[in-house]
């Protein structure tokens, strides 16, 4: 289970700003269980948006957002909607961001946050894993996580190792700016490498003492 909560929605509405139409997708799985990205989320924040003048193409839930084949086979049927749009609010956790971007050719709005349950996250065989900061910085990034793909967990760009696309501190693995780069790039998103992105609070990354009182904490900590 990873647990998620929305950002506040004048944080949306910043990544939004400029922005007249998004999509906006949900996940089934840990997200509808965290009550931030289910059927009736999504359908509150398209109501929200809405209100806010925005204009929103289309919307859906996908059973689990990390599953990249699944997102690509339940978004297909929706292309035309998905494309329409601006950008896609991704109402979902840090992995489920991250593993919808990369099959979704549009520039992506994280909507939640990913919260820390002591650990890091990421389902097994994907490559996309979340450090639970607390804080989703990947509307910067193009929906890659700097500080898992990273080796150093770098925030504001790269450390002049790399070489040929690869990281200093292992050939085997490409450099996650470099991949960052290149995805917003793509995306035609350059402009936002320019943000200086603060330190991270590293408190934001602990559990808070009301979860480790709660069954679901108790269930992390079993073998
Ligand atoms: S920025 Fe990375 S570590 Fe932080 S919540 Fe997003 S995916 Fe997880
Ligand atoms: S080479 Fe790239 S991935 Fe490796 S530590 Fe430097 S910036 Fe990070």
């Amino acid at each position: 289970m990873v647990r998620s909560e929305q950002k506040p929605f004048e944080e949306i509405l910043d990544y939004l700003e400029g922005t007249k139409k998004v999509f906006i997708l949900g996940c089934d799985g840990c997200a509808q269980a965290s009550q931030t990205g289910g059927w009736p989320q999504v359908l509150e924040m398209k109501e929200r948006l809405e209100g806010a003048g925005k204009e929103v193409t289309g919307c859906t839930v996908v059973d689990f957002l990390c599953q990249k084949a699944l997102v690509a086979s339940r978004l297909r049927p929706l292309e035309e909607q998905v494309m329409a749009a601006d950008g896609v609010l991704i109402l979902t956790c840090g992995i489920g961001v991250q593993a919808a971007s990369a099959v979704i050719k549009r520039p992506i709005f994280p909507g939640c946050n990913t919260v820390p349950l002591g650990g890091t996250r990421g389902e097994w065989m994907g490559a996309e894993r979340c450090l639970e900061c607390g804080d989703c910085l990947l509307y910067w990034t193009g929906g890659i996580c700097p500080l898992t793909a990273c080796s150093k967990g770098l925030i504001n760009g790269p450390c002049g190792g790399a070489s040929n696309g690869k990281c200093e501190v292992s050939k085997e693995k490409d450099c996650g700016w470099e991949l960052i780069y290149q995805r917003l790039k793509e995306l035609g998103q350059l402009h936002r490498l320019k943000k200086f992105i603060a330190p991270k609070d590293y408190n934001k990354m602990r559990p808070r003492p009301e979860i480790l009182s709660t069954s679901l904490w108790a269930l992390e900590q079993r073998d």
